[in-house]
């Protein structure tokens, strides 16, 4: 699948819940997961491929896992700094804090309910993903000096952003 880049308003726009888990959606995590693979991401979001949906895929090193409307219902107090990338961000890597224990509600492809509790890589790649659910990416999360750091490379994006476009 065809990636979307830092710059497209599709990944700065929230995405939609998923009202039903049918062929079409799965056939969507299977492409998904076949792009993460490909690209060596940890995780990937439906907005990161043009589409609009409440999906994300992920595998830390545990396998795959499609997750459908995915929550955080609960988290720890503690965060803790670490280095993030993105595969809509290339290149581009940054500091950001995240919540060392999360505990995650969604649904799997099969419709039925999961909920777990992430803690450290896994906790930090499911907030990133739910991140793009909601709009965001990693420069939106850090502070002005680390943006600043990285302005000329965001420029270069946006510049090839055009031109592919
Ligand atoms: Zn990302």
């Amino acid at each position: 699948m065809n990636l979307v880049y830092y710059g497209d308003e599709r990944l700065s726009t929230p995405a939609q819940p998923i009202t039903e888990i049918d062929e079409e959606v799965r056939r969507l995590a299977q492409a998904m997961l076949a792009t993460m693979y490909e690209r060596k991401g940890l995780g990937l979001a439906a907005p990161q491929v043009g589409v609009s949906k409440r999906l994300v895929v992920i595998d830390t090193g545990t396998g795959p896992m499609a997750l459908v409307n995915p929550e955080i219902v609960e988290h720890g107090s503690e965060e803790e700094p670490g280095e993030e990338g993105c595969l809509s961000l290339p290149e581009v890597y940054l500091i950001l804090n995240r919540y060392k224990w999360v505990k995650v509600r969604g649904l799997n492809l099969e419709n039925q309910v999961v909920e777990f509790e992430a803690q450290g890589l896994l906790a930090r790649v499911i907030q990133h993903e739910l991140d793009h659910l909601n709009g965001l990416v990693t420069v939106d999360r850090v502070d002005f000096t680390q943006r600043e750091l990285i302005r000329s490379k965001l420029k270069r994006l946006a510049r090839q952003m055009r031109k592919r476009g």
